[in-house]
């Protein structure tokens, strides 16, 4: 295990426990979350170490990796994903100018083969295998690159219009080496697109330490829309907006009932969701957002 002394957000060195959660997907392990005493950012302290981590993706159900549907909430997460993919086409249309595409974390490189089908030059990130594996040979990607270190030998010359992290952030383990490669590699203008969950919706409120998107120890960091921001610009990004995934409510809701009870309640969850949702639309607290940040 490894124990971070400094906060990932503002460097500060005093941390309080915040909750401590389940890993209900792979280990059964106990982890704890810390809230930063300054600026209180959340995030998984101590953690599986670099080398250890791989250990706990190893699921089944681990499904946002693979894509054989079994069950109705795989069949569900399969119809909405087809449906996002279209929605996030159109963001990123909508802020960047069409070119290279980097999708960091790209799985099974869904997204990828989307983008591509509508011109944009597709490069994808994926340190699983498998993934990566599926994302060349099934999904034609042929740029998929296990790490930063691959892709900068690689594409030494290349830069970005548009980087996407969907749900991906939040596994991330050299967070702020990361951000500031991200800054490098995109074009002056150019998009930085994270969606990531947020633990102050009413979602994560309801089912507290049974929340699914805690999801430890694969979610390093647990962010806000304050610390989220903080984060970003502190890399050199400037804010341009935030929105919601709407679906991602229910999906968390459903996982979230099935940890809390050993079974889904569908209307329970549903009705979870629902109210996630309504409640959000003021402060936007959503159980999901999406952020987007502009290179200046
Ligand atoms: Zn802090």
């Amino acid at each position: 295990m490894t124990t971070l002394s400094n906060c990932p957000c503002c460097n500060g060195s005093s941390f309080e426990p915040y909750i401590s959660c389940k890993d209900y997907t792979v280990s059964q392990e106990t982890f704890q979350i810390v809230s930063c005493k300054t600026c209180s950012f959340k995030f998984t302290n101590p953690r599986p170490a670099e080398d250890k981590i791989g250990d706990y993706y190893k699921s089944e159900s681990y499904i946002s990796h693979s894509n054989t549907s079994q069950g109705l909430i795989s069949k569900l997460y399969k119809a909405v994903r087809n449906y996002t993919l279209k929605g996030k086409l159109k963001l990123i249309s909508k802020h960047s100018q069409k070119g290279n595409l980097l999708d960091y974390g790209c799985g099974i490189g869904m997204f990828l083969s989307v983008a591509r089908s509508s011109t944009w030059n597709a490069f994808g990130i994926e340190p699983d295998p498998g993934a990566r594996d599926f994302a060349t040979k099934e999904n034609k990607i042929t740029r998929v690159y296990p790490d930063v270190k691959t892709a900068n030998e690689n594409l030494a010359d290349v830069q970005f219009n548009c980087i996407t992290l969907w749900h991906v952030l939040e596994h991330v383990m050299d967070l702020n080496e990361t951000l500031t490669w991200f800054n490098k590699k995109l074009n002056s203008g150019g998009a930085l697109i994270i969606a990531v969950p947020n633990y102050t919706s009413f979602d994560a409120q309801t089912y507290k330490e049974f929340w699914a998107a805690y999801d430890v120890p694969r979610h390093l960091y647990h962010f806000d829309q304050r610390t989220m921001v903080e984060l970003v610009q502190k890399a050199g990004f400037k804010h341009i907006e935030s929105l919601p995934m709407k679906f991602d409510s229910f999906y968390v809701s459903m996982l979230s009932e099935k940890y809390k009870t050993g079974s889904i309640s569908y209307p329970k969850a549903f009705l979870t969701g629902l109210r996630s949702n309504l409640k959000a639309k003021e402060a936007k607290d959503y159980s999901s957002v999406i952020y987007v940040f502009k290179k200046p």
